[in-house]
């Protein structure tokens, strides 16, 4: 850790020692303003002796400055701001390389200390486009309007989920503002609407509806994630407020593995809500998401049935981001064991890849099924997409620990250009992804707030 310290300093009367220190990790140099500053005031208070040293912590260089008689304070706030300076822009040079990938891993690098905060750092133009620091350019956002839901899957809903409030939830208007900024001013062209459970709002369709005026400032696809189980009587209404596709939960056939995943629902209420959206003429994308020992056995049935259908079937890798703290490796059915279980009844054949976060396979030569290796092939490399919550967090990545509260910044006051400068930063500084550290997350947010 870099540091100063003043073990003998009497401003006014006699500066005896200054000792420039530093720890394993530091860089005196980074202190050079304020030790520039002490010379100044060294000389103003008569005899001194400056002994630049090596050794311990920065926190006693800042509090010493903190407690400098009022007369002195202007000196020392540039002395602070110039340190602050010279760290931002070591910060700033660290993440643009990619030395640092993550703000974490920053604060443990060479010349730095644990206190750098997004706030502290500084974006650079980007240009018309909303890319992070990496290159990756902004196209999707997805939004969570409930972290509500009608099930329990155990992989993503803690046993006892403590639902936000509806008051801390996003309003209409503030919901309506955030889109239109980000469509008109950040460059989103696709929308997926998610939870929770997106069922779960009466004023579903109303939002949709909302959402297709976006259209003539540039947005091109509206899509809903959802379970499906109260989709059948409402498909034909989502079709007319302007969804354009659907992608449906459906992580079992057989009433034991279905139950087992959704928390003991059933799945007829799904299957019919399928039925209900095809009929409806709504595109549809069936997601499975693969646990190990409870429904790697259904995979091929669930092929079967998408096939006889011509659904579309995405098998999707069991995410460190369960609610319950269950997931291990040893849980993952990764993408190279799902091949091998439908290498027993079907040809399978690789497509290249592109930018979606599935890989594609063909069956037989003709039924196309994806599969997102978040684990075992994670696509950060290529993500292009961002995540709000239902109380209005950025989340720039789907594993990021925490963001900004675009809705806090909106009730205190914020303007357009001030809401767009806070997602412009937190994007910019998002983390290189799961790639970059791999394993069990650890944070307060679950999936069904986050929304998948
Ligand atoms: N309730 C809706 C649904 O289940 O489709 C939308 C919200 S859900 C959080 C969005 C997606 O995240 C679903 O496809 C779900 O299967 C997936 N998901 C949740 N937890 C997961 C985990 N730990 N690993 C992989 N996918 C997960
Ligand atoms: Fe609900 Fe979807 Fe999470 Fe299952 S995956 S608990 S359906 S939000």
């Amino acid at each position: 850790m870099l540091a100063l310290e003043f073990p003998k300093f009497d401003v006014g009367r006699t500066l005896t020692q200054v000792r420039v220190l530093r720890g394993r990790r530091g860089d005196p140099r980074a202190v050079g303003d304020i030790l520039q500053y002490l010379l100044c005031v060294a000389r103003r208070c008569g005899p001194n002796e400056i002994q630049p040293r090596v050794d311990q912590d920065l926190d006693g260089c800042l509090r010493a400055l903190q407690d400098f008689p009022t007369a002195y304070q202007p000196a020392a706030d540039a002395a602070q701001s110039a340190f602050i300076r010279r760290r931002q822009t070591l910060a700033n040079r660290y993440l643009t390389a990619g030395t640092a990938t993550t703000l974490q891993s920053l604060c443990t690098m060479r010349d730095m200390d644990d206190r750098i905060t997004l706030s502290q750092l500084t974006v650079p133009d980007a240009g018309g486009d909303t890319r992070d620091r990496f290159g990756r350019v902004k196209r999707k956002l997805r939004i969570s309007l409930t972290d509500r839901c009608n099930f329990r899957c155990p992989y993503c809903m803690p046993v006892e989920p403590d639902f936000m409030p509806k008051s801390q939830q996003l309003t209409r208007t503030e919901l309506r503002r955030l889109l239109q900024l980000f469509v008109s001013e950040l460059g989103m062209t696709q929308l997926r609407l998610t939870g929770g459970e997106p069922l779960l709002r009466r004023d579903l369709e109303a939002i949709i509806a909302e959402c297709g005026n976006l259209r003539a400032l540039g947005l091109q696809r509206i899509s809903m994630t959802t379970n499906g189980f109260l989709l059948a009587k409402r498909a034909r209404a989502l079709k007319t407020a302007g969804i354009d596709d659907l992608n449906v939960s459906l992580d079992g056939l057989t009433p034991e593995t279905f139950a087992a995943l959704s928390g003991g629902r059933e799945s007829a209420p799904v299957l019919a809500g399928i039925e209900a959206a095809v009929k409806a003429g709504l595109p549809l994308k069936l997601n499975t998401v693969v646990v190990r020992g409870v429904n790697d056995h259904e995979l091929l049935p669930l092929v079967r049935w998408a096939l006889v259908r011509r659904l579309p079937l995405r098998f999707i890798e069991f995410m460190p981001l369960d609610g319950r703290g269950g997931w291990s490796k040893e849980r993952v059915f990764n993408e190279a064991a799902i091949i091998e279980t439908l290498s027993h009844e079907f040809t399978v054949t690789k497509l290249e890849r592109d930018h979606s976060p599935a890989t594609t396979y063909l069956l037989d030569g003709h039924f196309p099924i994806g599969i997102i290796s978040t684990v075992s092939n994670p696509f950060c490399s290529s993500c292009d997409r961002l995540r709000i919550t239902a109380d209005g967090m950025l989340y720039p990545c789907l594993f990021s620990a925490t963001g900004p509260s675009l809705r806090d910044a909106m009730r205190h006051g914020a303007t357009d250009t001030e809401v767009l400068a806070t997602v412009r930063k937190a994007v910019w500084f998002k983390d290189a992804g799961y790639a970059s550290h791999p394993g069990y997350v650890k944070r307060p947010i679950t999936m069904h707030t986050l929304g998948g």
